[in-house]
């Protein structure tokens, strides 16, 4: 019995240091077969970074940049990578309507001296 509790746990471990790197598989399959060792070689795989960044699109916590198609966090307003300023969407609608609260209450018949006035 210690042995398949070991063989499962070699398994789990495998799967989740492989899930990380996009290899579940190979990581679930290293740890039934290799064991412990397994777990070891799944530490040392290369991750599969165009699967890792899928994933991470896909759960909606990334994004891709425009500009130069890093993975970076979706809230992001500027690229960490390029450092550009990134379109979000959302905020391309302005929340109030273009009135200028100065322009309205500005008064056009605003009271001018004249120079009659100023001669008395
Ligand atoms: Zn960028």
């Amino acid at each position: 019995m210690t042995i398949v509790l070991f063989i499962v746990v070699s398994a789990v471990l495998g799967w989740m240091i492989g899930s990380s790197k996009g290899k579940g598989g190979a990581g679930l399959a290293l740890g039934i077969f290799l064991g412990p060792l397994g777990v070891l070689i799944a530490l040392f795989l290369k991750a599969d970074t165009q699967k890792v960044e899928a994933t991470a699109i896909q759960s909606g916590e990334s994004k891709k940049c425009p500009f130069c198609s890093e993975l970076i966090k979706v809230d992001a307003v500027v690229c960490r990578f390029c450092g550009r300023d990134l379109p979000v969407p959302g905020t391309a609608m302005p929340e109030a309507p273009g009135v200028d609260p100065e322009q309205s209450t500005a008064s056009p018949e605003a009271p001018t001296v004249s120079p009659e006035n100023a001669e008395m």
